[in-house]
């Protein structure tokens, strides 16, 4: 966990960040790791479909609030987590795969789209 203070700040954190290990279906543990600056919430994944920089379920998983997978002990953290996802760029993404979702339609652009909002 690291903070980038803003000079000139009152010390409010300007870029947050946090990492979790969550079991997926290697041996080691996936790293997850967000980070959230402003309206800017970063995704990222260490599993092959997050390497590719496709999405994947550790991350919607955890944005969900789900701490079942998670192994590095800090499950107390996803709470922080699921606040930075509220009005960011990976909410409204996220609102549209679940809507493409619901409706049946084509989830490739919704996906696309979701990955593209996690990745930067
Ligand atoms: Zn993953």
């Amino acid at each position: 966990m690291f903070y980038t203070v803003c000079p000139g700040q009152t010390g409010q954190p300007l870029v947050e960040q946090t990492t979790f290990k969550v079991k997926g279906s290697a041996a080691e543990p996936y790293e997850l790791t967000f980070i959230k600056d402003g309206s800017s919430l970063t995704a990222l994944c260490t599993c092959p479909a997050g390497e590719f920089g496709n999405v994947c379920k550790h991350r919607t998983s955890i944005l969900d609030g789900v701490t079942a997978a998670i192994t590095s002990r800090n499950e107390d953290e996803v709470t922080k987590v699921v606040g930075w996802l509220k009005d960011s760029d990976v909410e409204a993404a996220l609102h549209e795969l679940r809507a493409a979702e619901e409706a049946g339609e084509d989830l490739v652009a919704a996906r696309r789209k979701l990955a593209r909002a996690m990745n930067s």
